[in-house]
């Protein structure tokens, strides 16, 4: 599948499936017994550290094949995910507590637990589940595992894809993103878009939920608090939160994206892993959680979009975007809500075009590009919000040399 890419991307395909009515309830209860199995696996492969195929076996085939009655095949591919999930988990520095499967599912292994053959999804051990809707884009990429999950009742088969990556373009100039609390800001020296952040949207959510757990944690309704229904509606207002987060990052990296595509740009964005770190350190506040997933999951989707897409990706330095002018690289003074001023030259902006400019800069010199001078009148009357107009192109051609970033889209992600 090489078409002079540069490697390839692996992407979840989802497809809706349906079993047949005689092997349904089999099927389902399968489905069950493997959830727990993997539950328990999980829990064995991260206290005992067997993260190596080899000691899982030892430890987890027997229990899963008769404990959990689950097929060797099956019991194989449990102590398979269950490692990843492992790994994964044990990977992230900011893991909470230890996954847990919580829908009925089943792992495939390509080729050896599942094929797709003539509209049907057959699985081993004689199960046959008609493919009902499908994106067909993808069909002619080669197939990888795949997960069957029970969602909201329905049967939906997740399969990897393995998809070359587009082959970057020479981008005419950079489109810096800048995010803060209230805005996510994208442009340079010519032109400027701004997108509200979901995060008060979101936080509106944490915080019904949070008068709902302390109404009822006080000693008088902690009977209450064990209640279903009050502790299904607080996670309903957690999971709401999360879910307005991730659409947003979702639309607006798309946006994004697609605007530097149809310009032929390259995206410009900050390293924000020491801001990230930096707010972690802050008390878990609510407001703190959501920025913290508003910013991570934007630099996900973004570097995630642009692989796709083949759009160039820059990422810079973030010291003193926010506080150096771009023009002559002084130290800026406040000078009004969210303006900044230079001493030296007299150049004046709002702190977000003042970030932008300044990722623009970073990111073309990191390029070996020319540099164009920003200036002031110009961005301070932009228009903000001229989706629909043209850019002009910046002087001269940059090339970018394509970076080897590795950004494997891990279908493990969406796991839990
Ligand atoms: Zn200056």
């Amino acid at each position: 599948m090489a078409l002079g890419c540069e490697g390839l991307l692996t992407l979840t395909i989802k497809m809706r499936v349906s079993p047949e009515l005689s092997s349904h309830q089999k099927l389902l209860n399968l489905m069950r017994r493997y959830r727990e199995g993997l539950n328990h696996a999980i829990r064995v492969v991260v206290e005992s550290k067997a993260l190596s195929l080899g000691k899982a076996h030892k430890l987890l085939y027997n229990v899963l094949k008769e404990r959990y009655n689950l097929p060797s095949k099956v019991a194989v591919d449990c102590y398979r995910e269950a490692i990843a999930i492992a790994k994964s988990w044990l990977s992230n520095p900011d893991r909470g507590r230890m996954p847990r499967a919580k829908t009925p599912r089943l792992w495939l292994t390509y080729k050896y637990s599942y094929r797709i053959r003539d509209g049907y999804v057959e699985l081993l051990g004689g199960y046959k589940l008609r493919i009902v809707g499908w994106d067909r884009r993808y069909d002619g990429y080669s197939s990888g595992d795949a997960r069957l999950m029970l969602k909201d009742g329905k049967f939906v088969l997740e399969v990897s894809k393995h998809v070359p990556k587009p082959v970057k373009y020479n981008p005419r100039g950079v489109l810096a993103v800048d995010i803060n609390e209230k805005h996510v800001v994208f442009g340079n020296s010519r032109t400027e878009y701004k997108f509200e952040t979901a995060i008060e949207r979101a936080l509106h959510y944490k915080l019904l939920a949070e008068n709902l757990q302390k109404r009822y944690s006080s000693t008088r309704y902690n009977v209450w608090l064990r209640r279903r229904g009050v502790r299904e509606r607080v996670g309903y207002f957690h999971k709401r939160a999360r879910n307005i987060v991730e659409d947003w990052v979702k639309k607006v990296s798309h946006k994004i994206v697609s605007l530097a595509k149809q310009h032929l740009y390259a995206i410009a964005r900050e390293d924000l892993s020491g801001l990230v770190e930096n707010l972690r350190k802050l008390p878990r506040k609510h407001r703190v959680a959501i920025l913290l997933l508003s910013y991570r999951r934007l630099e996900h989707w973004i570097d995630w979009q642009c692989e796709k897409n083949g759009v160039p990706l820059i990422v810079v330095d973030p010291k003193g975007t926010s506080s150096t002018c771009p023009r002559c690289n002084s130290k800026l003074v406040e000078n009004g809500y969210r303006r900044m001023k230079c001493v030296k030259c007299s150049f004046e902006a709002d702190r977000d075009t003042i970030a932008v400019l300044n990722i623009e800069k970073k990111a073309l010199s990191k390029m070996g590009g020319s540099l164009t001078t920003p200036t002031a009148p110009q961005m301070t009357d932009v228009n903000t919000n001229r989706c629909g107009e043209p850019m002009k192109p910046l002087k001269g051609t940059l090339t970018l040399q394509a970076g080897r970033r590795s950004a494997p889209f891990s279908i493990f992600q969406t796991f839990i």
